[in-house]
């Protein structure tokens, strides 16, 4: 049975467009700068309810709901938080964020465009990180590049029973450069590149867990970790796909979040070395904490390491469906 346009959208959690809102007009502020655009005028643009509270605005429609809250970068879309680049802006009772915010984030999640190749969503290349010499992160006898393997055979076996092809930058213990990674995905002309990861800090942080997913930093921006308020300017390969990384990375966050009921840590912006040199659209995957013992446990299981390739396959899968229904 075909789909209708609407319960497409309430299946996938994403917005239908209105016609109003394929040319939207706003003439941005400044700020320091930077041009920001005020939320209630872009949320009507785009067809929402408005439903400011204080400090805070909600916009609703009947499909998407995004949750801002003044001088923070974290917004709930549909309730799976995403980092902004900037903090929003409180001024004189509204709440601004940044047009790159705004074009970059949110715009390509209500309305992502059509992919340039206009060729689908068929080969998918799974990195299981690190390998060989690089055993990642090594917490008492448990090696990252160990389970990242693992995990990446799991997702390959999903994915061919889904109708994807797969192809991995590794099958097996052995160094494999960063560089000959997105490599391999180009000569391939893959149309997808997940690159799987563990995350794990230092003793004194074990209490930290949870699921992050990682998409490239647009240009201009800083990425999520960083202390600085600006970034580069250079626009690397990976920036030519930043609408459909932001929507690839939603769709992975919400379903790892949602079907691990992990910590939601969020879709933060990297410049990692990978997803700058991906020449198709890219995530990075952390799939838990290796240094949180509770977490740690489940991550060396079979049966959790199943729930985790199932998560990242849906994200994957609804990724292609928005594609396709668009
Ligand atoms: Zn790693």
């Amino acid at each position: 049975m075909r789909a209708t346009a609407l319960s497409l959208c309430l299946l996938l959690g994403t917005a239908v467009p209105t016609a109003k809102a394929l040319s939207p007009s706003l003439r941005p502020v400044r700020f320091g700068g930077k041009p920001y655009i005020n939320l209630q005028t872009w949320g009507k643009t785009w067809g929402f309810g408005i439903h400011p509270s204080r400090k805070a605005l909600r916009l609703q429609s009947k499909w998407t709901r995004i949750e801002f809250k003044g001088e923070n970068r974290l917004v709930r879309f549909n309730g799976t938080k995403l980092w902004l680049s900037f903090p929003v802006l409180p001024h004189r009772d509204r709440l601004y964020a940044t047009k790159l915010d705004l074009e970059k984030t949110l715009e390509p999640l209500l309305k992502p465009p059509l992919l340039p190749s206009n060729k689908g969503v068929r080969l998918v290349v799974l990195d299981p990180g690190h390998g060989g010499k690089d055993p990642g992160s090594v917490v008492g006898k448990e090696a990252e590049k160990k389970h990242t393997l693992l995990l990446a055979f799991e997702l390959k076996k999903i994915l061919l029973q889904r109708g994807f092809r797969v192809l991995m930058t590794r099958t097996r213990d052995e160094t494999v450069s960063l560089t000959k990674r997105t490599e391999i995905a180009r000569l391939a002309k893959a149309d997808l590149y997940v690159s799987l990861h563990y995350n794990s800090l230092g003793r004194r942080t074990s209490a930290v867990k949870g699921v992050e997913v990682y998409v490239m930093t647009p240009s201009g921006a800083p990425s999520t970790n960083s202390r600085s308020n600006g970034g580069t300017a250079r626009v690397y390969p990976g920036n030519r796909h930043d609408a459909w990384n932001v929507l690839l990375g939603y769709f992975l966050q919400r379903n790892l979040v949602s079907q691990l009921k992990a910590e939601d840590r969020g879709l933060r912006r990297a410049r990692f070395v990978v997803l700058r040199n991906a020449r198709m659209p890219a995530a990075l995957v952390e799939g838990g904490f290796m240094s949180a013992p509770d977490e740690a446990r489940k991550i060396y299981t079979a049966s959790y390491r199943r729930k985790i390739a199932a998560a990242i396959a849906d994200g994957i899968t609804a990724y292609r469906k928005r594609l396709e229904n668009r």
